[in-house]
């Protein structure tokens, strides 16, 4: 197994309105050319976790972040008028908080953040803020949402 150290959190970029299942999401990854879905897992509207790219092999979901970490994408992330919105469902939130406590358990070190999160911290003072995000995947705060699952080292400074 590879070292895992990030789990990293996207929204598939498409509205409420649409449906954007597992097997359109992997068919466009394959369009891009790549070997499978870029993704880990893929949670649809229903909740349904769906397996994406085997957990041992590298993603294809976040510049510079794919070797070590694992990519999770929900169905959504826009409104109907297609503006950036945390548009998680009951289910999709039940399930995203079941997979990150398993995944938490096999990978304890691992960070959870949104694809956000990742933008360069261009004006190098150590936060990636808002003005700073490339694109607004995942659509809500993922490190706060999931500040209880971090690693409890961390939380303790470190030691
Ligand atoms: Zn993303």
């Amino acid at each position: 197994m590879r070292t895992i150290t990030l789990i990293v959190l996207h929204c598939s970029g498409t509205k409420t309105t649409t449906r954007y299942g597992v097997e359109r999401c992997r068919a466009d990854h394959l369009r891009r050319g790549w070997k499978d879905i870029g993704y880990h897992y893929y949670i649809t509207r229903d909740g349904v976790v769906h397996d994406g790219r085997p957990l041992e092999q590298v993603g294809a979901h976040c510049k510079d972040h794919n070797q070590h970490s694992i990519g999770i994408c929900y169905e959504g992330g826009l409104d109907a008028c297609g503006n950036p919105c945390d548009t998680r469902t009951r289910a999709q939130r039940t399930s995203m908080r079941a997979l990150l406590t398993r995944l938490h358990q096999q990978f304890p070190s691992a960070i959870i953040m949104g694809h956000r999160d990742l933008s360069p911290d261009l004006d190098g003072n150590g936060h990636v803020e808002p003005d700073e995000w490339l694109k607004q995947c995942p659509c809500f705060h993922a490190i706060l949402d999931y500040e209880d699952l971090e690693p409890t080292d961390l939380l303790n400074g470190g030691n």
